[in-house]
């Protein structure tokens, strides 16, 4: 559904975009993750013809976006990071102005409908001024259904919402690929994309620097991680020292506790414990788990 190869983009003052590449199939969804100033919104913003690419090759549901004339030309709907709607117009007139145009024509039953899927029915004839950022977020989407598209492109929709309304736009997003529909999303909030995520792209400072099945990277990274609580603040040097083990990919240190990623199960939890015996350091838990999504981010993105 879309194809980007090799993607830059040069503002005047930055290179934002340093040879993107990433795909999106048929009626996935994809979950576009990164820091701020990531990238993220000048990818999406190329896909949805809203920005030019400086170099590189776009293909968004078989459509060369370089080619276009005006971003309605592309079959998406979009839903920039903050929308901006009129205040005193209300949730109904908000779709019925944005729905009709020269080009489009929605009427008024399929307004209601779109309305009624976002949980908005009730709140269809009060102004948008008075909607909280879920309700904002909600009408987003259903704005972004106007031209009734086979992609969705949506910049953070969840992210500044809290738990109940992050939850509610990730279950149309779901009810969104059960409808057929091919969504990507960005974000920075991992567990997010870990609840309904087919394929994850991890994007920083301008590149990608993975881009996998969520399964798939769930399964390769079931090497451990071993959370180890010390007694005492651990000695300045031990970050190094672990880091000096082998097999030992990442450590994090926060507090009393050390985070040590390993590349293989084999033997980890042994080399550890001399390691700690070795060094006269006592720790009072050592707990095994998996990976977690932000585990993998942390240590894609290398941040320490
Ligand atoms: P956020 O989560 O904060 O929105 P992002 O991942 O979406 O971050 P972008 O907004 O795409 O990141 O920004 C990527 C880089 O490009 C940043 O360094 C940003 O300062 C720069 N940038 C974005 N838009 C412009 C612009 N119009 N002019 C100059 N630089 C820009």
């Amino acid at each position: 559904m879309i194809t980007v190869t090799n993607l830059h983009k040069y503002f005047q003052t930055s290179h934002a975009l340093k040879g993107i590449n990433l795909q999106v199939k048929q009626g996935e969804i994809y979950g576009f993750i990164g820091q701020n100033g990531a990238g993220k919104t000048t990818t999406l913003n190329i896909l949805a013809g809203l920005s030019r690419p400086t170099q590189g090759e776009c293909l968004v549901a078989g459509i060369d976006v370089k080619k276009i004339k005006h971003p309605s030309e592309l079959p998406i709907g979009y839903l920039p990071e903050a929308p901006k709607f009129y205040p005193w117009l209300t949730a109904f007139e908000t779709l019925a102005y944005l729905g009709n145009s020269k080009k489009q024509k929605v009427g008024p039953t399929r307004i209601k409908e779109l309305l009624g899927w976002v949980g908005l029915s009730e709140a269809s004839h009060r102004r948008v001024g008075g909607f909280s950022r879920g309700m904002q977020q909600r009408l987003g989407i259903a704005a972004a259904l106007l031209p009734e598209p086979k992609l969705l492109i949506l910049d953070e929709p969840s992210s500044a919402l809290d738990p109940e309304g992050r939850a509610e736009v990730l279950q149309l997003i779901l009810a969104l690929k059960e409808m057929g529909k091919t969504v990507i999303f960005s974000t920075h909030i991992l567990s997010d994309v870990e609840r309904i995520c087919d394929t994850v792209g991890i994007i920083a400072d301008g590149k990608m620097v993975l881009e996998k099945p969520l399964k798939a990277l769930q399964k390769d990274t079931l090497v451990p991680i071993f959370d180890l609580t010390s007694l005492q603040p651990w000695p300045e040097q031990i970050k190094e020292k672990l880091l000096h083990l082998p097999g030992v990919k990442h450590v994090e240190i926060k507090g009393t506790i050390a985070s040590i990623m390993f590349t293989d199960a084999k033997t980890a939890s042994i080399r550890l414990m001399h390691f700690l015996s070795r060094e006269g350091l006592a720790v009072s838990k050592f707990v095994q788990r998996q990976h977690t999504l932000e585990d993998i981010f942390l240590r894609e993105v290398k941040i320490t």
